[in-house]
């Protein structure tokens, strides 16, 4: 499988990588998407012109997404209805901007369009790499906290609790970031289980394989 990896930091991509790895259950190669996104809402903005140079100019399988969902809402079932989308949801955000981005796009490369999968960390990424570790820290917990008013945590504790600092240099990011998601190698079911932004992101990809195989 050859995909291309968008996120909000070169360290996410790269811990990224291992767990799309593990939620397909082999190794991928990594395509340059040409453009690097940095943080939202700069994500959303440079997606649509990743898709077309993907699209028409390598041979990318598809692209993986991941964005934090920081305050904004987040994604539930609600959402998924047919036709339905959240403005103020990312996940359905990004979905609506990749449909948009190939809508018109013709056949290129052999294939109809590349795929895309979608994953909202909530309320960070760092949340992804506490799981296993701190079962205090789940997208259950977070969203219960947003409807009472009182946030359970906040990014920057998250960040204390993943690097030891909330302003963590890229090498230190990365080290930590990997160690995190080294428990989720052979098995997603957990990260799954807690966060459902994450068990989005293994759908799509899932739906990848059956795609492929066809
Ligand atoms: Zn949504």
């Amino acid at each position: 499988m050859k995909l291309a990896i968008v996120s909000e930091s070169p360290a996410d991509e790269i811990a990224i990588r291992v767990l799309v790895e593990s939620v397909l259950g082999q190794q991928v190669r990594l395509v340059t998407p040409t453009l690097r996104a940095r943080g939202w809402p700069n994500v959303a903005q440079v997606l649509p012109a990743i898709v077309r140079h993907l699209h028409f100019n390598t041979d990318a399988d598809g692209v993986v997404v991941v964005v934090d969902s920081d305050d904004t809402i987040v994604h539930n079932a609600a959402h998924d209805a047919p036709g339905y989308f959240h403005p103020r949801c990312r996940l359905c955000h990004l979905r609506a901007v990749f449909r948009q981005a190939t809508k018109r796009l013709p056949p290129a490369r052999g294939r109809a369009r590349v795929l895309r999968a979608v994953g909202v960390a909530v309320p960070a990424v760092e949340a992804w790499y506490l799981c296993g570790r701190d079962e205090r820290v789940t997208e259950a917990v977070w969203t219960g906290g947003q409807e009472r008013g009182v946030m359970p945590y906040t990014r920057g504790e998250l960040k204390w609790r993943v690097y030891g600092t909330d302003r963590p240099s890229l090498s230190l990011e990365i080290d930590c970031a990997l160690q995190e998601v080294a428990r989720h190698r052979k098995d997603t079911r957990q990260l799954e289980s807690d966060f459902p932004g994450f068990a989005s992101l293994a759908a799509d990809l899932r739906e990848w394989g059956r795609r492929k195989s066809e």
